[in-house]
């Protein structure tokens, strides 16, 4: 294994493992919505079915991994999730795509904390990502996975950066996702 594309360490692959031997967690999903194929992280759990792996990213494009048919290997089958998008394709469909994608994960892997490779390459702003998303676009997924963290995990999120190359597309992204998550920590009235 070794380091390609801007990474050299696999940050949430670390938090996953740090998760489970420290906080004593099982399963975990990774949700990758950076718009490149998360390729080492989905090697690192390939043959792990304690770690789930989801991925939304362009298709065909760089790395060129993330194919449908990549599902995970020997205990790990099943336990790797890949939704590749075409470019052209509107934004609702794609987030139609991500979240019945992010339901079909989750209730495979029945996550006890899910950690999202928080990418905002994906942005129609984004110089070498693009797949013609809005800044809002990363709240509505951010309100969806909540929604799903909700459901599985007590809540149970944790969010590292990934890409995003447009300084104000990443500034005003980031924003409206961590605004989301915010609104989510805060414990409600009543
Ligand atoms: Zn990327």
């Amino acid at each position: 294994m070794k380091s390609m594309g801007f990474c050299i360490f696999n940050n949430v692959a670390l938090a996953a493992r740090y998760a489970q031997r420290v906080h004593d967690l099982g399963r975990i999903l990774i949700v990758d919505w950076d718009v490149h194929h998360g390729n080492g992280t989905q090697d690192i759990f390939y043959e792990d079915e304690s770690v789930g792996f989801f991925s939304i990213h362009r298709f065909p494009f760089y790395p060129g991994s993330g194919d449908r048919s990549e599902t995970g290997k020997g205990k790990g089958l099943g336990s790797t999730f890949n939704e590749p998008v075409k470019y052209g394709t509107t934004r609702s469909q794609f987030l139609q795509k991500f979240r019945d994608g992010l339901q079909k994960a989750a209730e495979a892997m029945r996550p006890e904390l899910i950690i999202i490779s928080a990418g905002f390459d994906a942005h129609k702003n984004d110089p070498i990502g693009d797949i013609g998303l809005e800044s809002s676009d990363f709240a509505t997924m951010t309100q969806d996975l909540i929604h799903v963290a909700d459901h599985f995990c007590e809540g149970r999120v944790l969010s590292c950066l990934e890409g995003g190359y447009h300084l104000e597309a990443l500034g005003e992204s980031v924003r409206l996702h961590f605004e989301e998550l915010c609104r989510a920590s805060t414990p409600k009235e009543g």
